[in-house]
């Protein structure tokens, strides 16, 4: 799903999220593991307003572990505690409710002080289109759930999915917008998928991702693209478009009279990197 945003979007994506938090203890944010700041919202701490939270670093199985490891440590530094998963294929998903219960566990304590029997933690799960909350919700309830909420004529009651016995979920997840005044961002956001790539050049985000690659993962490149040099200069434009051609020519984006077509090379480029082929490759890193 893309979502163009315009301010009315963004006050109504507030305004509901805002609904669901009167109804919710914790808060499960997902980010993209690859781009965990440019994946997020830049209100999201004044929106959420100090609710328990668990950040998710999705979609990493894509993610360069190493660096997940950093921004797991970077999180935490900041009080948040970051689990990484992989929601497409259940990785780390039963982690999940070990962690929030963590977050919850002095209400149960205090609940079970005053003789309450503790009813299940009820959880919400919020990020930005694409990172993977549809795929998350129907990891935890075990079956695909049909998202009703949107459309039309179909009650708009919330409706939770038990998840054990000790944590409901809401089957609609809020949806949040990513930020938007920093190109860098922008490129990040198209380059993992998170935005179409038609809403920037697809050039200048194949461009942006392989000067990205030749900086922090130079040596995969030479390796499965058969690059000879690699080029020092990162704004040696001439020089990146020669390790596109040279990515171009391996993958067979070749036109008539042997030339490199760069507008195919850079979709490839994109394409690869999105489906994993190039390695599991992180876009930002938390220094
Ligand atoms: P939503 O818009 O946040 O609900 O995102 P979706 O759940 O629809 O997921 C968007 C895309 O990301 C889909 O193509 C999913 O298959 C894919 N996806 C979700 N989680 C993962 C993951 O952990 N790893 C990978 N590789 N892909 C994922």
């Amino acid at each position: 799903m893309t979502i163009q945003w315009f301010p009315g979007h963004m006050t109504k994506a507030r305004r509901q999220i805002e609904e669901k938090l009167k109804l919710i203890d914790v808060v499960i944010e997902l980010l993209d593991a690859r781009i965990p700041l440019s994946s997020r919202n830049p209100m999201v701490d004044e929106i959420l307003k100090g609710k328990p939270r668990l950040v998710l670093l999705n979609k990493n199985d894509l993610a360069d572990p190493q660096v997940t490891a950093e921004w797991v440590k970077y999180f935490a530094d900041q009080g948040l505690p970051a689990l990484p998963i992989d929601a497409a294929n259940g990785t780390h998903v039963k982690e999940i409710l070990p962690r929030v219960k963590q977050l919850w566990a002095h209400k149960i304590e205090t609940m079970l002080r005053k003789g309450i029997n503790p009813r299940a933690i009820r959880a919400l799960i919020v990020g930005i289109p694409n990172v993977g909350k549809s795929t998350l919700i129907n990891q935890l309830a075990g079956k695909k759930i049909a998202a009703t909420g949107d459309k039309p004529g179909v009650t708009k009651g919330q409706q939770w999915i038990k998840v054990g016995t000790e944590m409901d979920l809401l089957d609609t997840p809020g949806i949040l917008w990513p930020k938007f005044e920093d190109q860098m961002v922008g490129m990040r956001l198209a380059a993992t998928g998170a935005i179409k790539e038609e809403l920037l050049h697809l050039d200048d985000v194949a461009l942006f991702t392989i000067k990205y690659m030749v900086q922090h993962y130079g040596a995969g490149i030479q390796e499965r693209f058969g690059v000879q040099e690699l080029p020092e200069d990162m704004d040696n434009i001439q020089e990146m478009v020669k390790v596109m051609e040279a990515i171009g020519r391996k993958r067979g984006a070749i036109v008539s009279g042997g030339k490199v077509d760069l507008d195919k090379a850079s979709l490839i480029i994109i394409r690869d990197l999105r489906a994993g082929k190039m390695g599991r490759i992180s876009l930002e890193r938390p220094f």
